[in-house]
């Protein structure tokens, strides 16, 4: 058996070939919400958007939240999911006061950061193999409103990048860059840095409607030329360097959440994500390596995703956030060519000292993961006897039980 979310993780992880899915999705209902402190009882299938709409007009929102918020409680916490405030607030299970887990021989475990520490650990970051996660008790933030007040601004380099970062951390909540993945020669490692906070604003910044990618086109329509035509359009455009931005939170946080099934635009081959963290220390050298080789191979897509990963520890045993920057970005499927550029960097990776996220991959090998996540044999213990993953059977070998 395994848990199944909301299924927006990108790989292997929330899948089960021949196995059971357990769709808790169904687990949607809200128990108790203080107004006052902020804490919310809600049963793990609720998703951060379902929470939004009913916390916001009251002043509260998610402590921490990825690039979409159609995910789920469950899904938050089994990937320790991060989003724009890492270095901030740490990921999500810095902000979980409690949850129940349901095993497979119907034991209920109540954990927390004082009861029962050790599977506390496990669950966040545990890809959904500790059991199922029933209820949720977690700590929201306080915000001053829908809106978010900040500035966006050209880089050149990742050098650049790392010193407006610097520069950025202490006085801004969120901070996130866009990396043109296509430039080479001294164009190499340009973006645009994007910054804000949460702010009190009367403007009326019209909502941005949703559309949908109407069909899967023959052939993924990122490609060599269409990439290098992008992103030469949006580095350049009069909106990469604005001072005094006003976003509503939807766009700022959750820009492809408007577009519904923008996956199609790779083509029936798909797309692969690849996202590494990496140390501080060798970061500008490996990041500048990795984009060397994918502005030569002519793949990579529009969507990439550089930041940086604060100091503050994360309480899963196996969560992927550690200290340093990561860099996320998609790949058309285009079979083994891409297969050995991902494997590519995964060396880079690997020579640095980083790791890979679990929640993005589809591919990365079982050695990979076992540097990576040096802690997964200890891990296994908590792994329950009934539950596995594609995932977990592709990166320890295990063999699946008939
Ligand atoms: C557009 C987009 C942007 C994203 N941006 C980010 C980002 O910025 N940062 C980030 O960290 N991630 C990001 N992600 C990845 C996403 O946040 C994670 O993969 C998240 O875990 C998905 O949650 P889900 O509810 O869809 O769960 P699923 O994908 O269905 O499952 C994820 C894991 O959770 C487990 N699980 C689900 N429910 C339960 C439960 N009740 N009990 C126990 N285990 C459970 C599953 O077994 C699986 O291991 C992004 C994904 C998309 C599509």
């Amino acid at each position: 058996m395994l848990p199944y979310g909301n299924g927006r993780s990108y790989g292997d992880s929330c899948q089960n070939d021949d196995g059971t899915l357990l769709l808790a999705r169904g687990l949607d209902r809200f128990i108790a919400f203080d107004p006052m402190t902020g804490v919310l009882d809600c049963e793990a299938g609720v998703s951060l958007s379902e929470i939004i709409d009913l916390v916001l007009r009251s002043g509260w929102f998610p402590p921490v939240t990825p690039g979409t918020r159609f995910i789920t409680v469950g899904g938050a916490i089994a990937n320790d999911v991060h989003g724009k405030n890492h270095h901030r607030a740490a990921s999500f299970g810095n902000h979980v006061l409690e949850f129940e887990l349901l095993r497979s021989d119907g034991q209920v475990l109540r954990c927390s950061p004082t009861q029962n520490r050790d599977w506390f650990a496990a669950t966040i970051g545990g890809l959904g193999l500790t059991g199922l996660i029933r209820r949720v008790r977690l700590q929201l933030k306080r915000v001053s409103g829908r809106w978010i007040c900040g500035d966006s601004q050209r880089f050149q380099s990742i050098s650049e990048f790392f010193a407006i970062s610097a520069a950025s951390d202490p006085d801004h909540e969120y901070t996130v860059a866009w990396i043109d993945c296509s430039a080479s020669g001294s164009k190499l490692g340009r973006g645009i840095f994007i910054r804000g906070n949460h702010a009190v604003a009367t403007a009326t910044v019209a909502e941005r409607a949703r559309f949908r990618v109407p069909i899967t086109p023959p052939v993924s329509l990122v490609n060599r030329a269409s990439l290098s035509l992008f992103n030469s359009f949006y580095f350049n455009r009069p909106a990469a360097q604005i001072e005094n931005g006003l976003w509503h939170y939807q766009p700022f946080f959750y820009p492809l959440d408007a577009v519904l099934e923008w996956n199609r635009m790779y083509g029936p081959r798909g797309f692969f994500q690849y996202q590494c963290a990496v140390p501080m220390q060798g970061a500008a050298e490996a990041l500048e390596e990795m984009l060397r080789r994918i502005g030569k191979s002519g793949q990579g897509s529009f969507l990439v995703v550089l930041k940086t990963f604060g100091d503050l520890p994360a309480l899963g045993m196996m969560s992927f956030p550690r200290p340093g920057v990561t860099l996320a970005l998609d790949f058309p499927n285009r079979g083994e060519t891409t297969l050995a550029l991902l494997e590519s960097l995964d060396d880079i990776t690997r020579s640095v000292g980083g790791s890979v996220y679990p929640a993005k991959d589809a591919r990365m090998s079982a050695a990979a993961f076992q540097q990576y996540f040096p802690m997964w044999r200890a891990f296994a213990a908590y792994v329950d006897p009934r539950f596995s993953s594609s995932f977990w059977r592709r990166v320890t070998q295990e063999q699946p039980s008939r």
